[in-house]
């Protein structure tokens, strides 16, 4: 018996993460201080993005990256309903009108040829923008999505909440990494207590574009700028003005201490998760009745979760949780909460992921996960599935 309840995931803290912390709480700045900036461009450098910009949590991030790409009210965007809610909700933020497309049964992303079909049935210009998300951390081709996108003249918000350091290999055999810029115009990313890296709450926002960069700034600070080289007019060195309607989004010094901290370790976080992975899927390789994630050959999977599919899932969850194991469930699909039903979403409007709702199951998956308890959560689940 373990002694403890295993959650689906956590987040690790330690010394070094609580003195870095510290050591800024004793500095001159608890917020746009330098560590935000030290934060940004270590970041920028992790995914390899030119540009990135912290935001006190992911939700802000993508409001922000809405707002920046202009979507005003009426704009229809493309957004997958396997995801968090502030997916889809930052569209909604701006007065957008959000249209889910259906998800593959295999990677469980954004379906490419059902997003190819919704566009080809609507006169061009229907759609502003997508929102397809590296769902459990497995990287999106977002070389296909860009060659879609750019055909039908749509930009393109990844929300990498899930995948810090995954990667896809493009058409040129080149390694490129989630949220790095290259074909989606904003990616985002959070860093909750479950996600990859914790600062309790907090987000980045990466860009390859200078002028959405900027907009990103003006945004995250109430639409504030002292620029001089932005400024209209010049009255001394007090002045500032409020050129846009902006939001106070932006996240304290000491929370981005602690985010360079937990991202020394990330790199090493992810690979704890792929040996996880590993001890699941041979686990389960023999066992009729568990499938276990697909995960392509050219692809770094980030692995936030280890999704299973069972027959019977609430029996499995029932009985996890009775034994102290926390699995959960990722997500009920988005289309079918009642805010999005009520704005006319229906069951049966999308039948893969409502499949897929009926079985899937998150398993405990986080870096510090022992080799005993991942011992026993693959003890009971076997247990489960052949009683
Ligand atoms: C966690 C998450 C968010 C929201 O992140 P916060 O930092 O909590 O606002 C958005 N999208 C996805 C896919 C997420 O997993």
């Amino acid at each position: 018996m373990i002694s403890k309840p295993i959650p689906y995931g956590r987040q690790h803290i330690t010394d070094e993460d609580i003195r870095a912390v510290i050591d800024t709480l004793k500095s001159d700045y608890l917020t746009q201080g330098p560590r935000i900036r030290e934060f940004e461009t270590k970041f920028a450098g992790y995914v390899g993005a030119q540009y990135a910009v912290a935001v006190n949590n992911a939700t802000s991030g993508l409001h922000l990256a809405a707002t920046a790409l202009n979507v005003k009210p009426g704009d229809k965007v493309i957004v997958t309903p396997m995801t968090f809610a502030a997916s889809a909700n930052c569209i909604r933020y701006c007065g957008g009108e959000v249209v889910f497309c259906d998800i593959d049964k295999d990677t469980y992303l954004m379906d490419i040829r059902k997003l190819e079909a919704m566009l080809k049935a609507s006169p061009r210009g229907t759609y502003k923008g997508i929102v397809p998300v590296d769902f459990a951390g497995y990287p999106l081709n977002l070389e296909e999505f860009r060659k879609l996108a750019d055909e039908y003249g749509l930009w393109i918000i990844e929300d990498a909440c899930h995948a810090p350091g995954g990667y896809f290999t493009d058409s040129k055999g080149k390694k490129q990494h989630c949220g790095n810029g290259c074909f989606a115009d904003c990616a985002v990313f959070s860093f909750h207590p479950v996600k990859h890296i914790a600062t309790g709450e907090g987000g980045m926002v990466t860009t390859n574009s200078k002028e959405l960069y900027d907009k990103l700034c003006l945004y995250r600070t109430h639409g504030i700028t002292k620029d001089p080289a932005l400024l209209h007019e010049h009255h001394g060195g007090w002045y500032y003005e409020m050129q846009e309607l902006g939001y106070n989004y932006r996240l304290t010094d000491f929370q981005a201490a602690l985010g360079v901290s937990q991202l020394e370790r990330a790199k090493a976080g992810l690979e704890r998760r792929h040996e996880i992975v590993r001890r699941y899927n041979e686990a389960f390789s023999g066992i009729d009745g568990i499938k276990t994630p697909f995960n392509a050959a050219d692809a770094y999977h980030a692995y936030h979760l280890y999704v299973i599919q069972v027959a019977d899932r609430l029996g499995l969850y029932n009985y996890l949780h009775e034994n102290n194991v926390y699995a959960q469930v990722h997500y009920a699909p988005l289309h079918l909460m009642p805010y999005y039903q009520q704005l006319g979403n229906k069951k049966g409007d999308l039948p893969v992921v409502e499949e897929y709702y009926e079985h899937c199951l998150s398993l405990p998956m986080y870096p510090t996960l022992t080799d005993e308890e991942q011992e026993f959560v693959i003890e009971k689940v076997i247990e489960y599935i052949k009683q």
